[in-house]
């Protein structure tokens, strides 16, 4: 396998279009060909001859299974294996039918669905997502072709991701093609929304996990007291691989090529251990499903090189964390970017046009926004002068919000008069491309021709976040198409447009400092939100504003909004008490135990000196022993207290208010590791129970 060059393993296991194209009859191919393009259901007549075609390249290939794969809410993957044996009259033959390849009928009882199914059976139905290519995935000697599916109940709501996420790309496609015809495009048939996710990760020595329970369950360090050397020197960021690291990832852009995702571009990142993988961009669907893929695949070829992946954002304490770039933009079937600055007056006003509307709908909707990247991880990275503030705010570059600062301001265009609107336009001709230096500090930077979303999570899936995104962005253009259809002069109409958005959205745009503490009390007066954790975000999620927008464009019911909203909140809370449990049984069981024993060494050693002589000095051990009892019996009491509050968290039912009274247990949780922490830096290292963050960090 080794000596398989990079054409020869790219897309090696993917049932693609060039497959497709080779075993499939003519008219079959280009029935699901059209169905891919244009996101039309697939005729079901030809679902037979497809899954036969699928079935016997997926076993001359030594798959042995196939699986329905599907995103529940629980933000991972799932899948249930089938063999491809059936019985026939004379023993066993290999097959798929067109039926099992369209659907699949998981028992769906013990996925999370925020009360959606209490009152119906628990069937859950996977249907064929045909624009998502099926691939085979190779685990040890294990071969399964792994079907993409969308997940759904028995009364047809959405138990998934990808349905809302689909849902979310007809909307903007539906509304975009709608305004571009109005705007006289009538080439363009179909909106292709298009993501790159870049994704930061941390590896760690398999060895080390053995004892660090708090990696192993939570994917954060619980403990851990910085080391003598952090990231201060930036010399992790982009230098040159460390072998073992290099080798990880060799294997891993490998796993990738075989599955058709297109890995490009791998580093070292500015903590120590931390490392970004990036693919190239694709349509948000596959992007999404190959994110997922990607992340799952991290953590098996990690395993496979004696290492952990650690998706968490963020595993360290005092050391940056890890997110995940969402770059996002818009085309057209053409291939044409509609965020790109066009080189005409006509594409410019398009492009104008557009960008008011992705302002205009995030500065309307913000928390959303917020929401859809709202984990309990992520609250440890947000705003934590590492990654963008919590607060939702547009990096447009000085360039182009010189020139909306000038349309507001009637810069460009000074009067309705035809030949001035002429001069106007002229001078929108050169729109420029932004060459200001990159802002690193922006939620929501505009990066030439691209939105790059950075406030992602790391964990998360790129869905909601995109779902969102797509979503609000419609919403505007629904209302600009309203505004302009009537319109008699749409040159000078448009302008105006873009101007009343300056005039009532600007105050999202920040070009400054995102990390300065200025810029939290700037965007105060601005009335910017500032939700600074999930609990703050999620109740936004289905409030009558949200219900309204979703409801608008069938994208999520309110019955699907107050799920999810109770399953976001269900898990954060689960997520923080899980971290308290851990919490509570590495001090019980690895701190105390270490420190006693670690004391009973400096008792016994006052002892035995004393035994021999009365007059040499054990003043350094009489201190150490003093010092390390005191912090002793405080890191005893703050476990007490946080076993205390945690029993009373555990037993508020209501899902908000337990999700409250778990946030509140943080600060419990902190003080307990304040004390634990310190006692880490007096105990003798060999008695210290677990690996530290030196190890972690810098022993591999
Ligand atoms: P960086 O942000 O590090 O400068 P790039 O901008 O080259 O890197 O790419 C980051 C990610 O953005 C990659 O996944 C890339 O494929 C993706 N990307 C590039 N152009 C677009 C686009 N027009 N739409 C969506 N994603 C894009
Ligand atoms: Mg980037």
């Amino acid at each position: 396998m080794e000596t398989e060059t990079l054409k020869e393993l790219f897309g090696k296991n993917v049932f693609s279009l060039s497959v497709m194209k080779e075993k499939l009859p003519k008219k079959i191919y280009r029935s699901i060909k059209d169905t891919i393009k244009t996101g039309r259901s697939l005729d079901p007549e030809i679902a037979d001859v497809i899954a036969n075609a699928l079935k016997d390249w997926a076993i001359e290939k030594g798959a042995t299974h196939y699986t329905h794969w599907f995103h529940p809410m629980t933000g991972k993957t799932a899948q249930k294996l089938d063999s491809f044996i059936e019985k026939s009259e004379d023993g066993m033959i290999l097959e798929l039918s067109g039926k099992s390849l369209i659907q699949g009928e998981p028992d769906a009882s013990s996925f999370p669905n925020g009360g959606l199914r209490a009152t119906f059976e628990a069937r859950g139905y996977t249907a064929w997502d045909v624009t998502s290519f099926a691939f085979i995935r190779k685990q040890g000697s294990a071969k399964t072709l792994y079907i993409p599916t969308a997940f759904y109940s028995y009364t047809e709501e959405a138990l998934d991701e990808k349905i809302p996420l689909l849902k979310s790309t007809e909307v903007l496609n539906q509304s975009l093609l709608r305004l571009l015809n109005l705007l006289g495009d009538k080439e363009t048939t179909r909106i292709i929304t298009n993501v790159g996710a870049e994704q930061e990760y941390f590896l760690v020595d398999k060895k080390y996990l053995a004892k660090r329970s708090d990696l192993l369950l939570s994917g954060r360090t619980l403990f851990g007291a910085l080391p003598p050397k952090g990231q201060e020197l930036d010399d992790h960021y982009f230098s040159s691989l460390n072998r073992r690291v290099a080798s990880f990832m060799s294997d891993l852009d490998r796993e990738l090529w075989q599955v058709g995702i297109m890995a490009k571009t791998k580093h070292n990142e500015v903590a120590p251990t931390q490392y970004e993988i990036v693919p190239i961009y694709e349509s948000v669907n596959l992007a999404t499903d190959q994110n997922h893929l990607m992340m799952d695949l991290m953590k098996k070829v990690a395993d496979k090189n004696n290492f952990y992946c650690l998706l968490h954002e963020k595993p360290y304490k005092g050391i940056n964390g890890s997110g995940k770039h969402n770059n996002w933009s818009i085309s057209t079937d053409k291939g044409e970017n509609l965020l790109d600055p066009g080189k005409t007056p006509h594409k410019n006003l398009r492009f104008l046009l557009i960008l008011s509307a992705i302002i205009k709908g995030i500065d309307e909707y913000p928390e959303l926004l917020r929401v859809s990247v709202a984990n309990a991880g992520n609250d440890h990275r947000l705003g934590a002068n590492e990654a963008p503030p919590a607060i939702i705010s547009i990096f447009l570059g000085d360039k182009l919000s010189c020139v909306l600062r000038k349309i507001e301001n009637d810069e460009i265009i000074s009067s309705k008069k035809k030949q001035d609107i002429d001069l106007g336009i002229r001078s929108i001709m050169d729109l420029p491309k932004d060459d200001t230096d990159r802002n690193r500090t922006s939620p929501f930077a505009f990066t030439g021709n691209k939105f790059e979303f950075r406030a992602v999570p790391s964990s998360g899936s790129i869905a909601l976040p995109n779902i969102v995104l797509n979503t609000i962005t419609a919403n505007a253009i629904d209302n600009f198409y309203e505004l302009l259809k009537d319109s008699s002069d749409l040159d000078t109409d448009i302008i105006n447009l873009v101007k009343d958005v300056m005039k009532k959205h600007k105050r999202v745009l920040f070009n400054g400092d995102g990390y300065s503490e200025g810029w939290v009390e700037e965007a105060q007066r601005r009335g910017l939100p500032n939700l600074k954790t999930t609990f703050d975000a999620i109740p936004y999620f289905n409030d009558t504003k949200a219900i309204e927008l979703f409801k608008k464009y069938s994208i999520f019911t309110k019955n699907e909004l107050d799920s999810r909203a109770e399953i976001m909140l269900d898990s954060y809370s689960k997520h923080i008490n899980i971290e308290a449990k851990i919490m509570i049984s590495m001090t019980q069981q690895d701190i105390i135990p270490a420190v006693i024993n670690y004391t009973n060494k400096l008792a016994n050693s006052i002892n035995s000196i004393q035994s021999v002589s009365s007059e040499i000095d054990t003043t350094v051990q009489n201190k150490f022993l003093k010092d390390i009892s005191t912090h002793l019996s405080t890191l005893h009491s703050k476990l007490v207290s946080l076993k205390m509050e945690r029993d009373d968290s555990y037993f508020t039912k209501d899902p908000l208010k337990q999700a409250e009274s778990y946030k509140n247990l943080l600060t419990a949780m902190d003080e307990l590791r304040d004390v634990a922490d310190k006692l880490e830096l007096i105990v003798a290292k060999e008695d210290w129970p677990f690996p530290t963050y030196e190890d972690l960090l810098f022993r591999f």
